[in-house]
């Protein structure tokens, strides 16, 4: 069958995701800095486990039956009792519970995207963000960043600039701790400023947050969502990165009005986040399952991000820079402009066996961030950073 007459006309917009693409070649002996994997011994298997047969046999058929589409109503005050401890005020009506964090990027786009619609992002951002709300059409907005995130002086001017266009800008969207892919973390005086643009211009923020739990220097970090007085950041946030990703469980904490429209919007989508998972989340923060795992994780997180930047700069030729992130899951590495780490990467794999994710994915227009690539540190072993990069160096080495 020819199925191209037969798709959607927005089925172009729809990109392989090329972190999915890789994994793929994450053979047994390619050394992979590329998917965003937490490292496996962080999962409190043991813990799910018994809270597994406990759910089942004190919930029963609750915990395999359709639930309410906002989510299970114990679990969502819970996860306002978490967000409280995070500095954010809210209360069980201000939380929906999502399949993942990735399930609310969707919703967003669904609810608030249409072709004459504006988006102001980080550039570079999460690419799985653009790849989902690409397909609605709106116009991407990238503003630049430097080692304390976002520059909002641009963001001030851009705005203004769009305002005059009269262009309809749906939201600011921002991953403002340890970003997914720089590493890099907002300064608090440029998140008050951030707030003090979208309260001047009334505009929405979107706050991503999967990775605030994971600070590993002694830096201050306020969420936007704890600074915000008129109910305009929506905040996202994910069981992935420290219980476990393959559960698929998220949340949104935002203004009542808010959480009612995605609650609509969810319900053509799944009805309802798996249950059974729900109430593992749920037994997970009553029992402080997640509250003891998160400082083993940033201590071994630590650590390996400190193991990659020492192999950085043992190894990488000159011309070669990095971030130094306080937090989060990735390393930035830009190199020389003359090569193009797309290129690099099938020989990187194939002859070097070892691979990340080339930058230019992340950017916001084409053609940008051909020289950059992302690098993961949480998934590999100590002697696997050590080797990996080791075998990066050499690749760019050739390429040079
Ligand atoms: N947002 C950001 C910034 C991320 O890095 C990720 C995970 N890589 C997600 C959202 C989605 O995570 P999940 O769906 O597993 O919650």
């Amino acid at each position: 069958m020819d199925l191209s007459k037969l798709l959607a006309e927005r089925t172009a917009y729809m990109r392989a995701s090329e972190i999915r693409e890789l994994l793929k070649w994450a053979t047994a002996d390619v050394i992979s800095f590329g998917g965003g994997m937490p490292d496996p011994s962080t999962f409190p298997l043991e813990e799910i486990a018994r809270i597994s047969s406990y759910v089942l046999e004190t919930y029963g058929n609750k915990a395999l039956q359709y639930g309410q589409t906002e989510g299970v109503p114990e679990l969502r005050d819970e996860l306002a009792k978490f967000a409280a401890s995070n500095g954010i005020k809210a209360t069980a009506d201000n939380v929906i519970v999502t399949v993942g964090s990735q399930e609310a990027l969707e919703l967003l786009g669904r609810l608030f995207l249409d072709e004459r619609s504006v988006v102001v992002t980080e550039n570079p951002t999460y690419i799985a963000a653009l790849q989902s709300w690409r397909v609605y059409r709106p116009k991407l907005v990238g503003i630049p960043m430097d080692d304390r995130g976002m520059r909002t002086e641009v963001l001030e001017e851009q705005v203004r600039k769009l305002k005059a266009e009269g262009a309809r800008i749906k939201f600011i969207y921002t991953v403002p701790t340890a970003q997914n892919p720089t590493g890099v973390t907002m300064t608090d005086d440029r998140r008050r400023h951030l707030l003090e643009i979208a309260e001047q211009n009334d505009l929405l923020v979107v706050e991503d947050d999967p990775y605030g739990y994971f600070i590993f220097d002694n830096i201050s970090v306020t969420r936007l969502k704890a600074l915000d007085k008129s109910g305009r950041v929506i905040y996202l946030s994910t069981a992935s990165k420290i219980f476990s990703p393959g559960l698929r469980l998220g949340w949104v904490v935002a203004d009542q009005e808010l959480i009612r429209w995605f609650a609509l919007a969810k319900q053509a989508l799944n009805l309802n986040t798996p249950t059974l998972n729900q109430y593992l989340l749920l037994e997970g923060l009553r029992r402080g399952v997640i509250q003891r795992n998160i400082p083993r994780i940033v201590e071994l997180y630590r650590k390996k991000r400190d193991a990659m930047l020492t192999a950085l700069e043992a190894y990488m030729p000159k011309g070669v820079s990095w971030t130094k992130p306080s937090g989060g899951m990735f390393i930035w590495v830009k190199v020389p402009e003359k090569i193009d780490t797309k290129e690099m990467l099938n020989v990187a794999i194939a002859k070097y066996k070892v691979a990340y994710v080339p930058g230019h994915g992340f950017h916001v227009n084409e053609g940008e961030g051909r020289n950059t690539m992302r690098l993961n540190f949480t998934y590999s072993s100590f002697e696997q950073i050590d080797v990996g990069i080791k075998r990066l160096a050499d690749a760019i080495r050739e390429f040079l």
